[in-house]
């Protein structure tokens, strides 16, 4: 009995050797099969991995605001700020058009829906309500800041912390003391951060468990051509058209910029959130990837809140998937209105998981789809949403490197040597 202690300590002690990006992958699979083999049941480990969920929550208003303020103020020239700005929504914007382009590519290639028989399906009315386009671009200032942070509404917590740190900047001496504040909190953010993501792979470990329960394998069955339609689309973009952009527009190697951000990865597919992952997101950008904090506290945020790579394309297959399966033909006027309104309307998506599908009704809408499909792609939506949180976030993470090496402000040595990095995590 004196060595069962001394069994468990060796256990632990060379579990926790293995690199963090692995325990994350060891607790998706064990996930996935502890769901698969409990079926239902997994629904009882669904609190560890809301638990996880809820830590990597409680980060992000506090990481944002501080590392923001810092940002801004770290770079004590409004010009350039300027310039960043306006790159970063040029960047998000086009590739966001290119990705519901290959959305609709891939969804008019693989016709998911031809053949499906959508007039058995029930008709579910759709709980809630697209925000229009104008209502977002005027929600952006807040009218009170406090209650911004207090509700998590990132854009408008990004206004306010560009705002004050301008104003930090433009008072000089004054401004000093809070801006030192500002950075011991930020310091401090990040060493939560750092602890909170070793609670990861347990976390991820309940959310596999009960996705996989709760979906099971053959429920899957006729959707499953929507599912492969959409992680096609998804696996071309960021391995194909991401490895492009960084080769072309930064001249860096892409299999360095996968490695590191793998972390990021596997925290995107498994909680379906971009606002979740941001922590984890800024973590590979300045470690892995040696992006220059003062670029990745701004860019990287705002990404997560108006770029959404991985949605637009899923709106693209999906739209098409409805299309097909009540058997309408669109017209390439249809075609463009989809791409306008997929990519003005991920600018007003959340980064929270099921959010691209409200944003669903909106795009079909528009070109006058039957609202019915919705329900049929809310069934799966969990897996369609896992693979575009990853492509959202390695979306935000591309435009934060580009940007970057283009300001000068990336270490290019760093970035190169990271897969050492990541495998002493
Ligand atoms: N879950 C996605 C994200 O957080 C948004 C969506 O539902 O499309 O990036």
């Amino acid at each position: 009995s004196n060595q069962q202690p001394s069994l468990l300590k060796k256990v632990w002690s060379s579990w926790m050797s293995v690199p963090l990006w692995l325990q994350i992958m060891i607790g998706m699979l064990l996930g996935i099969l502890t769901g698969v083999s409990l079926g239902e049941q997994a629904t009882y480990l669904k609190p560890i991995g809301t638990l996880f969920v809820n830590t990597i929550k409680m980060l992000i208003v506090p990481l944002v605001f501080c590392s923001l303020i810092v940002g801004v103020t770290s770079m004590q020239d409004t010009a350039k700020m300027g310039r960043i700005g306006f790159k970063s929504f040029a960047f998000y914007l086009g590739t966001t058009s290119i990705a519901i382009t290959l959305g609709l590519a891939v969804g008019h290639i693989m016709q998911p829906g031809t053949g499906l028989d959508m007039v058995a399906h029930e008709t579910a009315e759709v709980v809630k309500q697209a925000p229009s386009i104008m209502q977002t671009l005027i929600d952006i200032v807040p009218t009170n800041p406090i209650a911004a942070l207090a509700s998590g509404q990132i854009l408008q917590v990004i206004v306010f912390a560009v705002a004050l740190g301008i104003a930090l900047v433009l008072i000089g001496e004054h401004g000093k003391p809070a801006i030192k504040v500002f950075e011991s909190l930020a310091e401090a953010m990040y060493k939560l951060t750092d602890l909170v993501m070793k609670f990861a792979p347990y976390g991820v470990f309940g959310l596999m468990a009960w996705v996989a329960g709760e979906y099971g394998v053959d429920m899957l069955m006729p959707l499953i051509k929507v599912i492969i339609a959409v992680y096609i689309g998804c696996f071309l973009h960021v391995v194909g058209f991401y490895s492009f952009v960084l080769v072309v527009f930064a001249k860096l190697n892409p299999i360095q910029f996968f490695k590191g951000i793998s972390n990021a990865i596997a925290v995107a597919y498994t909680t379906s959130s971009s606002a979740g992952t941001l922590p984890a997101s800024m973590k590979c950008a300045s470690e892995y990837l040696g992006v220059n904090k003062k670029i990745s506290s701004f860019v990287l945020p705002l990404g997560t809140t108006i770029n959404m790579d991985g949605t637009a394309l899923y709106q693209g297959v999906t739209a098409l998937f409805v299309a097909q399966a009540f058997g309408i033909d669109l017209t390439w006027v249809d075609y463009i209105t989809i791409i306008l309104t997929a990519t003005l309307a991920s600018i007003g998506t959340a980064g929270v998981p099921g959010a691209g599908l409200v944003m669903l009704t909106l795009v079909l809408t528009t070109v006058g789809l039957p609202l019915e499909g919705v329900a049929l792609i809310a069934g799966i939506d969990r897996i369609l949403d896992m693979a575009r949180t990853v492509v959202n976030v390695s979306g935000d993470l591309v435009a934060t490197t580009v940007i970057a090496k283009s300001e000068g402000e990336i270490d290019v040595e760093h970035y190169n040597a990271n897969a050492e990095d990541s495998a002493e995590m």
